[in-house]
């Protein structure tokens, strides 16, 4: 318990027999005498062991961030700015470094794990605009001899609590603009792959982020519930599962924090009868195996209207069929492992469930599960779903992808629009007007036009409706500066003293 991890650098497990806390800019052990268990889920085997925070550790934490956070939010901005470049300079070098260290605990594919460190370096590159993205505006001459003008100022001390399916990019659609916004970042890693956020720490001080403005606490719920309640934390992101999420933000509400908590979700990908089958085949297949399906973007139900949904089937199976499953270091792997063996079992508990409820299995990944005691279930397809079963209703989270078919667009557009959840989803067709009218009727954050995955660019802003989003405010972009600062207007003269006198009247603006 008292071993001092050291920020893995180079993928090597061996390194890695102890994780631990990065506070004031350095490792920090645990000293809880509570951890839990770090799993290679390519082999199934714990690969190091995860120190949990205790109340106190959190407190410590906290109020280090606290004491960094007025010499930070004095920084220029254009000096802000100017560590910006260099933090982006070096994520960029260390890329395939991060990558690594995400397929060995999450178990992705390299190559995917690279486009998560690239889409997380696109919002660190919209922070280093911070000089114009925060800047305010002024009106002379509001009224006589008056100046009116906006700022926008850091909120102090911001908790980024995130999941386990993106370990760098979502703590980095968190970090990046809540440092650059100059409050100081205490982030709670997912304790299942906690590895990436210590090399992103170790990196972020290379840079010249000064110590105690961005802290890695690893932990549990412990850690959760003392950040919510912690009198010096103003501002909570999450990001995570429904059910917590919605608990994260009534908890940290009530405490009297800001609080976004981006959910879960169950993305249904519409495909009209004019698509282009083996476009939207290609699609279904990327957007509902890719990371075997562990991402909240992920479409996990294919909406089948009319006489496409034959051949549909046909291209997805075809194509499904030929996915190589593997360990993802290795270069041959297209899909890796589930994150557990806990959270394979339930995956796969749904093909079951589905089945008795009268879907028909037209794939079944747990055959073509590679040998070994991986956390592997190979694709699967469930044809013939309707809304009242299990694989329907629930956020399965793996590589399980659903087909329900409707005979027209209306019934698709209700199937979107009833569900609970809002992340995203997307239509696949040639019909402009349809397309336009979907943008329109659907009832979710982010809409894709033949673009299964509609995860925006950096400079707009990431969210879902309903389920997928307690809270006002999306994740980075323009709302994630609103989010990590609060605004002030001054009204300002400077009159000539001589001219000073008792009004009790209402200020007047003419
Ligand atoms: P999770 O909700 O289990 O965990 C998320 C975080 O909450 C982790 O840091 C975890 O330690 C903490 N946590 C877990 N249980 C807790 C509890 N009882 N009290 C306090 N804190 C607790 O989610 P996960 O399994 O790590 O991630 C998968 C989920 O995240 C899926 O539902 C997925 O859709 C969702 N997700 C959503 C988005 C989005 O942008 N909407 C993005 C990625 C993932």
């Amino acid at each position: 318990m008292t071993e001092v991890a050291t920020a893995p650098r180079t993928g090597d497990t061996q390194e890695l027999s102890r994780i631990s806390h990065w506070i004031d800019g350095r490792m920090v052990p645990g000293r809880s005498g509570r951890a839990g268990p770090v799993y290679n889920p390519a082999t199934g085997g714990i690969a190091a062991e995860v120190d949990f925070a205790s109340v106190e550790e959190v407190d410590a934490a906290v109020a280090s961030a606290r004491a960094a956070f007025p010499a930070w939010r004095a920084m220029s901005i254009s000096r802000r700015a100017e560590l910006f470049f260099r933090v982006r300079a070096l994520l960029d070098a260390h890329r395939d470094d991060i990558a690594r260290i995400l397929t060995r605990e999450h178990g992705k594919v390299h190559s995917d794990a690279l486009g998560e460190v690239a889409r997380g370096l696109e919002v660190i590159e919209y922070a280093c605009g911070i000089p114009t993205l925060i800047k305010g505006e002024f009106s002379e001459q509001a009224s006589t001899g008056i100046d009116v003008y906006s700022i926008r100022q850091p909120l102090g001390v911001v908790a980024g609590i995130t999941p386990f399916n993106f370990p760098a990019m979502v703590p980095m659609w968190m970090w990046g603009p809540a440092l650059a916004c100059g409050n100081t970042f205490v982030l709670k890693p997912s304790e299942k792959d906690p590895s990436a956020s210590l090399l992103v720490a170790e990196l972020l001080k290379e840079a010249g982020i000064p110590d105690g403005v961005f802290t890695v606490l690893q932990g549990d719920k412990v850690a959760v519930d003392r950040l919510l309640e912690h009198p010096d934390v103003a501002a909570v992101s999450f990001v995570g599962s429904t059910p917590i999420a919605k608990y994260v933000y009534e908890s940290g509400t009530k405490a009297g924090k800001r609080v976004q908590a981006l959910a879960g979700a169950k993305n249904h990908m519409i495909v009209l009868p004019d698509a282009d089958v083996d476009m939207a085949a290609d699609a279904a297949v990327s957007a509902g195996y890719g990371s075997a399906g562990e991402r909240c973007m992920a479409v996990s139900v294919v909406v089948a209207v009319g006489e496409v949904a034959d051949p549909l089937v046909d291209a997805i199976k075809e194509r499904a069929t030929k996915i190589t499953v593997g360990d993802g270091a290795s270069p041959d792997s297209e899909m890796g492992p589930l994150i557990t063996g806990q959270h394979r079992d339930k995956v796969a508990s749904y093909l079951d469930s589905g089945t008795q409820q009268g879907a028909k299995l037209v794939l079944d990944g747990r055959e073509s599960t590679p040998d070994g005691d991986g956390f592997f279930l190979g694709v699967s397809l469930l044809d013939d779903v309707t809304p009242e079963m299990d694989c329907y209703r629930d956020e399965i989270f793996g590589p399980v992808l659903s087909v329900v078919r409707v005979d027209t667009y209306d019934e698709a557009m209700r199937l979107v629009n009833e569900n609970p959840w809002g992340n995203g989803t997307a239509i696949f067709t040639r019909d402009g007007g349809v397309a336009r009218q979907f943008q329109f009727d659907a009832q979710a954050g982010m809409v894709g036009i033949n673009v299964p995955i509609p995860v925006p660019v950096a400079w707009f802003s990431f969210g879902g409706w309903k389920a997928s989003l307690f809270g006002d405010t999306h994740a980075y972009g323009p709302e994630s500066v609103n989010f990590y600062t609060r605004g002030k207007v001054v009204t300002s003269r400077w009159p000539d003293p001589a001219t000073s006198k008792v009004n009790l009247g209402f200020p007047q603006t003419r």
